[in-house]
């Protein structure tokens, strides 16, 4: 296929001081939870955007000293000169494919708690430590300010010498010195590097112009900033301190990162912010500065992209997770198959790798970080090793990718559906509100079973145990999904609610097949993710008086990880829904609610009409079940195994479903996995 013309601006080459970039897709850092403690694994997932045709490709935060430890995040690092060989295996991995390395450097101050080098902490003034540790951060003086001079120079020698062609001063997400420094609310420092804004960016201006020093002659030197706090008068914005600084600083970097901040802003989930929701906000940076600029908003499609660059809005097309759930973003662009993007659906699970410190995973690629530890690729998989067919029951994202996987390697499978929806549990919470996006997890997977013409697919087809050995497919993979429980029990709560087995309680699939509880209405969320908050949403928004009751300290806490918990609680709070936290139901009597304190114990009673249960689910198992108890009625079929995956299995995430049926197709008629099945970076 050949490329669409109006997308050859794309892959126009872009120089950035010395180097230069061979099109304009630009990998901005993100972090993955592997970091400097898994230095293989970053570096081939890496490797595959730049494989996938990313023209630069950075790393996540890269600390620059024992002082800026982040620990326990696992980030990227170079203390000192043993740290560079991990980070040069990434180096040699993007070089590979003729890509451009980008190193993050950062020393995060006082937003960092030093837990693992037990440091004390540095900041531009005295100021507690945030989210590490109850500690605070001492003033830096003028040495201290020198010796962290000279730590960023000596970084930026070391990523030179590991091979890195891009080097980043940061000053973004409410992170880093520079920002600190230029941030009036942390900064009161009265000397030259405090007060006025000449006098905050001081020390800003002195690290980059110290960085170019250092290695300018080889490598870019580039800032990231964020240029909008959102904060009001309280931070920096897009039309004061922000853009003064740019235009300050204008011509001094070799380009131009700029963003949202804090992180919670800026990687906004598609529930709150569609693509490209940041232009209103940086849009004025390539008006004060002559060096290319670099912005993110979940890119995904190539016509927005184009339309960044015609408008003078961008110059290179900024991404992170549009790059993890598809490293062949701009391959698939270039080879004139922009329809085969695995687009980022925005629901920042990939985000949770971070808080969570375990390696990245990915709703869309279940191959997000495995691509070193199990040898997984995007794009490519084995062929088949027989010509032995599969059915598969259930299109919900296990089955769905099970058989997109299958068909790939180009076994004959079977996939049959109980309902004429393909999609199973995404279609129906991606007609949730604000979760529209999340229908991408069946599209991407639907269009690319219309291609493969070892694939057939039965809709409206209920299948019982009778049917399945009727058909006597060899193998028979169960992904029948799960449904909510009815009666109560969920997360804190590990007893039925008594009076939930009456009239007037829902679940969330009752509500989400169009059942309208009377008000006043409480949704008891104890399953602390998005579902709870998402379905208060909905209801408030049909004219409802919705309560949200959970026994956690938030609506959705758990979103937490995904960033996402504090917009929850604004929006809830907002369209009038009354979060109760701290609270767990213990009855129901038609007319209200019985409540407990999580302390104490001591009840309340919350008047309601109608209470919908977001608690835990049951697998729809029953299938699995009964093919498995009669061993020799799968014989006489001709059936020799039955595997049950995804919700059916044990419910859980949909990255998990999209995982599981990735994962049988990889193992179907491979040698058994070793007991760990995945390969390790052991330290000794
Ligand atoms: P998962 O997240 O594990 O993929 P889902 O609940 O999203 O699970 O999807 C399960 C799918 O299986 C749903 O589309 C459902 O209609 C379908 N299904 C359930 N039972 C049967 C069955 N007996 N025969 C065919 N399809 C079924
Ligand atoms: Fe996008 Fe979700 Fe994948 Fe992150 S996990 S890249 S938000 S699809």
């Amino acid at each position: 296929m050949t490329r669409d013309p109006r997308y050859d601006i794309l892959f126009e080459p872009v120089k950035i001081g010395p180097v230069t970039a061979k099109n304009r897709f630009y990998q901005v850092p993100h972090c993955n939870g592997m970091g400097h403690p898994m230095p293989r694994a970053v570096a081939a997932m890496r490797g595959m955007k730049a494989e996938g045709g990313w023209a630069v490709i950075c790393t996540e935060e890269c600390e620059i000293h024992p002082s800026g430890d982040v620990a326990p995040y696992a980030e990227a690092r170079l203390w000192d000169d043993d740290d560079i060989p991990g980070l040069a295996l990434m180096a040699e991995a993007v070089h590979r494919h003729d890509a451009l390395a980008g190193v993050e450097l950062v020393h995060n101050g006082p937003s960092c708690g030093n837990l693992y080098s037990r440091e004390v902490p540095i900041g531009p003034s005295h100021q507690p430590v945030n989210g590490y540790a109850p500690v605070q951060a001492r003033a830096m003086d003028k040495a201290d300010i020198r010796a962290y001079r000279q730590w960023h120079r000596d970084a930026a020698k070391r990523a030179r010498k590991a091979g890195f062609d891009v080097i980043y001063v940061y000053a973004g997400h409410d992170l880093s010195l520079p920002m600190h420094f230029l941030q009036r609310r942390r900064n009161d420092r009265i000397d030259e590097y405090g007060g006025s804004l000449e006098n905050r960016v001081r020390l800003f201006r002195e690290v980059i112009e110290d960085t170019k020093e250092a290695v300018g002659d080889r490598c870019a030197v580039v800032v990231r900033m964020a240029v909008e706090e959102l904060l009001g008068e309280d931070g920096l914005t897009s039309e004061a301190e922000g853009r003064d600084v740019i235009e300050m600083l204008a011509e001094l970097p070799d380009l131009w990162d700029v963003n949202v901040s804090s992180w919670f802003n800026d990687s906004t989930t598609s529930r709150f912010h569609p693509e490209g929701s940041q232009e209103r906000h940086i849009a004025f940076v390539k008006k004060v500065t002559s060096k290319p600029v670099v912005g993110v908003g979940r890119f995904t499609s190539p016509d927005t992209m184009v339309s960044m660059i015609r408008r003078g809005v961008l110059d290179m097309i900024g991404a992170a997770r549009p790059s993890i759930a598809d490293p062949f973003l701009p391959k698939k662009i270039e080879e004139g198959r922009p329809d085969d993007i695995r687009e980022c659906i925005g629901c920042n699970i990939c985000v949770s790798g971070d808080f969570t410190i375990t390696p990245i995973r990915c709703t869309q690629n279940p191959t997000m970080g495995e691509e070193w530890r199990k040898g997984w690729h995007p794009e490519v998989i084995p062929a088949k090793t027989s010509d032995e067919s599969v059915l598969v029951v259930g299109a919900g994202p296990a089955g769905l990718e099970c058989t997109r996987a299958l068909g790939q390697r180009g076994y004959a499978v079977h996939l049959a559906e109980a309902t004429t929806d393909l999609g199973g549990r995404v279609s129906a919470e991606s007609r949730l509100p604000g979760l529209a996006e999340w229908a991408r997890v069946r599209d991407y997977r639907v269009y690319q079973l219309g291609k493969l013409p070892n694939v057939e697919i039965y809709r409206d087809s209920r299948l019982t145990a009778e049917h399945v050995r009727e058909f006597g497919f060899p193998h028979v993979v169960v992904a029948t999904g799960a449904r909510w429980r009815r009666d109560g029990v969920g997360r804190d709560r590990i007893r039925p609610v008594p009076g939930f087995d009456g009239a007037g309680v829902y679940t969330p699939d009752d509500i989400m097949a169009g059942a309208m509880p009377a008000g006043p209405v409480v949704v008891f969320d104890d399953d602390h993710f998005y579902m709870g908050g998402v379905l208060a949403e909905k209801l408030r928004r049909e004219g409802l008086e919705v309560t949200l009751v959970t026994p956690a300290e938030a609506a959705s806490v758990w979103t937490a990880n995904t960033l996402e918990v504090k917009h929850i609680q604004k929006r809830l709070l907002e369209l009038g829904v009354e979060i109760v936290p701290n609270r767990t139901v213990t009855g129901f009597d038609g007319e209200a609610v019985e409540l407990a304190c999580v302390f104490t114990g001591r009840p309340a009673r919350q008047p309601c009409a109608s209470v919908v249960t977001v608690t835990a689910r049951w697998p729809e198992e029953g299938l699995y079940r009964e093919l498995r108890t009669d061993p020799d009625a799968l014989a006489a079929a001709g059936i020799r195994s039955v595997t049950a995956i995804g919700d059916c299995l044990a419910p859980g995430t949909i990255a998990m479903a999209v995982y599981a049926g990735h994962r049988y197709a990889r193992e179907f008629g491979e040698p058994p996995a070793p007991p760990v099945p995945f390969k390790r970076e052991l330290a000794v």
